[in-house]
């Protein structure tokens, strides 16, 4: 782009001091990081590059109120958890920013819990591109995983348990009570909320998925829309205990609610960034040495299923009747 006309517009820094400033550091692993018109990366012989894009919009994920440390680390992990989905391990990002104008002091938060969630996965910032208008924040990762062992959504298979990482539920209760829906006490909200800016990206079990899990997603949409997509993909049907989902909660264990709204939060909520995954029954132990080496609590909720459905399971067993949709961008007000 035209560096003098952006520098007029930008203010008393220019785009490139902003990139200079903010955005710039000696990669680790890349050839070549910011500063020309292309990023050079090598790559290892018999591994395949895992490349995804996640945008954050304001006022669509992000309110302008939001913290902008917090959102220079959800702005990556929410990327990252798509390497972790896929067992991919995090090498390079790329930051596309569009501001309505610069003010240093956001763009040094920004920065900050970027590089601060970068530095934990040691993955180089490479590029991007750096544009004014309404706040909008994209992200391209790349990260490596040997030939035929990314985890994809097609694998699942009849007889496959199915497990969760982590907790599910908090972002979604931070959610409403935003929204007045729920409330809850201060310190159950403020937990809740950290969970949702601060979400954890699975990486170290994604990677210690690899050859084990038959499928894998991340959760960004709610449990079952994002297990159905493995459903879809690999022509199966699943059955899911909701005990033991509703056993996943955090925050929202001790909030007071209604099992109607923590079976809501914990099977529809979005924004978790979890894993979903499925592995053989004769996999149970080497799962549950994945989830002690990479230090992330596994659930096992359900099983895999020839008949194509979808069904939840009460306390007793017995089906549930319930009408959860996951979230949709076009669907969901
Ligand atoms: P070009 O004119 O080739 O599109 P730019 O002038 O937009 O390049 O960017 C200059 C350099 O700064 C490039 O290496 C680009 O990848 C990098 N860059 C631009 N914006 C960002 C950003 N927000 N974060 C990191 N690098 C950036
Ligand atoms: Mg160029």
């Amino acid at each position: 782009m035209l560096s003098g006309a952006l520098e007029v517009m930008l203010g008393f820094m220019g785009e490139f001091d902003l990139i200079e400033t903010f955005f710039k550091r000696p990669p680790r692993h890349a050839v070549l990081g910011v500063g020309d018109d292309c990023a050079l990366l090598a790559v290892k012989s018999g591994q395949q590059l895992a490349i995804s894009s996640d945008m954050l919009v304001e006022g669509r994920h992000f309110l302008s109120t939001a913290n902008p440390l917090h959102l220079g680390h959800k702005a990556l992990a929410v990327n990252l958890s798509d390497l972790a989905a896929c067992g991919a391990l995090p090498k390079a990002f790329l930051l596309s920013l569009a501001l309505p104008e610069v003010v240093p002091q956001w763009l040094s938060e920004f920065s900050k819990g970027l590089w601060a969630l970068a530095d934990l996965h040691q993955c180089d910032l490479v590029g991007g591109d750096t544009t004014r208008g309404p706040l909008n924040i994209c992200i391209t990762v790349l990260g490596e995983v040997p030939a035929q062992q990314a985890l994809l959504r097609h694998g699942a298979q009849v007889g496959d348990d199915i497990y969760v990482s982590g907790h599910l539920g908090d972002a979604r209760l931070a959610l409403e009570v935003f929204r007045g829906t729920l409330s809850v006490p201060q310190s159950v909200f403020e937990a809740a909320r950290l969970r949702m800016d601060k979400p954890t990206p699975r990486v170290e079990l994604g990677l210690a998925l690899r050859g084990l899990a038959h499928a894998a997603i991340d959760i960004s949409d709610g449990l079952l829309g994002d297990l159905q997509h493995i459903l879809k993909a690999s022509a199966v049907g699943a059955e899911v205990d909701t005990q033991q989902v509703l056993s996943t909660m955090a925050c929202a264990q001790n909030s007071g609610l209604h099992q109607d709204d923590l079976l809501r939060l914990t099977l529809a909520g979005g924004d978790d960034y979890e894993l979903v995954f499925t592995a053989p029954e004769n996999q149970r132990k080497a799962i549950a040495n994945a989830s002690l080496s990479s230090n992330t609590p596994v659930t096992r909720i359900g099983k895999i299923t020839a008949s194509p459905q979808l069904t939840l399971l009460d306390n007793e067993g017995q089906p549930l009747r319930h009408t959860f949709d996951s979230f949709d961008h076009f669907k969901t007000p």
